[in-house]
């Protein structure tokens, strides 16, 4: 995403005297009154206080947008998510902001040129203590060093070299790290922290912002120079996911067996995808079978092919899926459904590298990079004696497992954003939009159904929607039940409340999968009086 996009619609809702913005809750300030705050600021502590004072509050005021910008969108640099900020100045009508010049420059050297046309603060000024001898943008100085400082996770310091509260046509100003600041450094410093603790705190998570700013700007690189291609898929910020992407990427480049687990809905096929386009086999093609939809003589048929008249309905001979795919790549989806026999033949087919079609008694070699995928507990499996011991070694040579949703929660947002765009498409819709409120409803589920559900919220929400905007409504009923925590609506005749919270907590029960912490995590209750409540009404989970 780009500054330039950036939409109000998009970042702001109001409903019944709360107003947000990007989620966080907003006043609107009459600038006649701020102008009094000022003064009697002024006047109580004098004008160093006050200039320290605004500076910290425009400073924390900025930090916040920054970081609101980056939890909500998902920008194509680190520059557009910095060029959000004017934009978004001038959004809140604070003043119209131009950014004349920006460097930023290696090893933490930044410059950064920027004009307010019609400060509100200058004007504030002007209206209730006339002209200044000194620049009076004391709240925008601090919000352009709070959210240029939290973008560039080092301490960015703005001054004002003009300002119309004392005269000037407009306001500019300049921000440069610390650094190129020099003397002046120590001042602007004093002016925006809190103390040695929170520049401590501060100092911490910098370090830590720098690092995930560093590792985000390689996977771009990595994405743009091709040598990682991610094919339909968006930049996922959890630490689990990316432990994903690093094995896979690692595994890419060689011909090793791979076995993907992870409940359904994770997006195996997803991983198996980006394995095959990394891969030496990426130009050739990528076939995906599910073993668990078709029966045996069905599956047989679709991947090994089979001769005419072989069995009922093969009426003409037929090359199958792994002949098909001949030199590339071949993913068996809920590979743990196949059955013994099958798994017999794909053994040998795995040893031997040759095929024969169902019918047939030739056989023919194949070249197939075989992925496997499942969200059965394949070890269990061997175990209980439901699946071949030396198939399994054979095709966990390397395993990736996909964590579920719920355990990477930052993901869901930029999921849901990336998700939202394809549904866009995909409905041929002019627009299509997240409400705030409604991100919050999302990132408060826990999707046991993982990517899939999310994509089926989104579109149902997108049919739902008439205006092309996401609300809470438009969410699937089942979803927005299980979040808001209440019970069914009383319709017609009155309930007892017994049977309100039998039928929730059926319900909750059911959408955790009958898992019985997870739901009581959910209820907002403990796992021994569920275990309780469930014993007295019988329900089994
Ligand atoms: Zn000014």
């Amino acid at each position: 995403m780009r500054a330039e996009d950036l939409k109000l619609d998009d970042i702001i809702s109001f409903s019944d005297g709360h107003l947000s913005l990007h989620g966080r809750r907003l006043i609107i300030h009459d600038i006649q009154a701020m102008a009094q705050l000022r003064n009697d600021l002024v006047q109580t502590v004098g004008t160093g206080n006050t200039r320290r004072i605004l500076t910290r509050f425009g400073y924390f005021w900025g930090e916040a947008d920054a970081a609101g910008m980056d939890r909500i969108m998902e920008w194509d640099s680190t520059e557009e998510w910095l060029r959000a900020g004017p934009h978004l100045h001038r959004l809140q009508g604070l003043s119209r902001t131009d950014i004349t010049d920006l460097e930023i420059g290696n090893s933490g050297k930044f410059r950064m040129e920027i004009e307010w046309h019609n400060s509100a603060e200058a004007e504030e000024q002007l209206i209730e203590l006339g002209p200044s001898p000194v620049a009076s943008c004391w709240i925008l100085i601090g919000y352009a060093s709070g959210y240029a400082s939290y973008c560039m996770g080092e301490p960015i310091y703005f001054k004002e070299l003009k300002c119309r509260g004392r005269g000037d046509e407009l306001c500019r100003a300049l921000g440069m790290d610390h650094d190129s600041w020099g003397e002046e450094a120590k001042s602007f410093a004093d002016d925006m922290q809190i103390g040695e603790i929170r520049g401590k705190i501060k100092e911490l998570t910098a370090e830590l912002r720098k690092k995930n700013a560093e590792l985000a700007r390689q996977r771009r690189r990595m994405r743009k120079s091709g040598s990682f291609y991610m094919p339909d898929s968006p930049h996922l910020p959890s630490k689990a996911y990316g432990l994903v992407l690093d094995s896979a990427s690692r595994v890419a480049g060689f011909d090793s067996l791979v076995l993907i687990t992870g409940e359904s809905g994770v997006g195996k096929e997803v991983i198996a995808r980006f394995i095959h386009r990394n891969s030496p086999r990426r130009n050739k093609d990528f076939g995906t079978i599910n073993c668990g939809a078709l029966p045996e003589e069905l599956l047989s048929s679709e991947l090994f092919g089979h001769k005419a008249g072989s069995f009922t309905g093969a009426i003409s001979d037929r090359t199958g899926l792994l002949e098909q795919t001949n030199g590339g790549t071949i993913l068996l989806d809920e590979i743990g459904d196949i059955s013994p026999a099958l798994q017999l033949t794909l053994l040998r087919v795995l040893q031997e590298k040759q095929i024969r079609r169902v019918g047939e008694n030739i056989n023919r070699d194949v070249d197939v990079r075989i992925i496997a995928a499942t969200n059965r507990d394949l070890e269990r499996d061997v175990r209980d004696g439901r699946f071949r011991q030396d198939l399994f070694y054979r095709l966990r040579v390397v395993e990736i497992n996909i964590p579920p949703l719920r355990k990477r929660p930052e993901d869901i947002i930029p999921l849901a954003r990336f998700l939202t765009e394809r549904i866009k498409k995909r409905l041929d819709l002019e627009t299509l939009s997240l409400d705030p409120e409604c991100i919050r409803y999302l990132e408060s589920y826990f999707w046991p159904g993982n990517v899939r559900e999310l994509e089926n919220a989104i579109e149902r929400a997108a049919v739902m929607s008439e205006d092309g905007r996401i609300r809470v409504e438009h969410l699937p009923p089942s979803i927005l039940r299980v979040i808001r925590q209440a019970g069914p609506p009383v319709t017609g005749e009155m309930r007892r409340l017994e049977d309100i919270e039998r039928r929730h907590i059926r319900r909750v029960l059911e959408s955790c999968g009958g898992n019985r912490s997870r739901a009581a995590r959910v209820l907002g209750i403990g796992t021994t009086t569920l275990w309780r409540k469930l014993k007295k009404w019988d329900i089994s989970g």
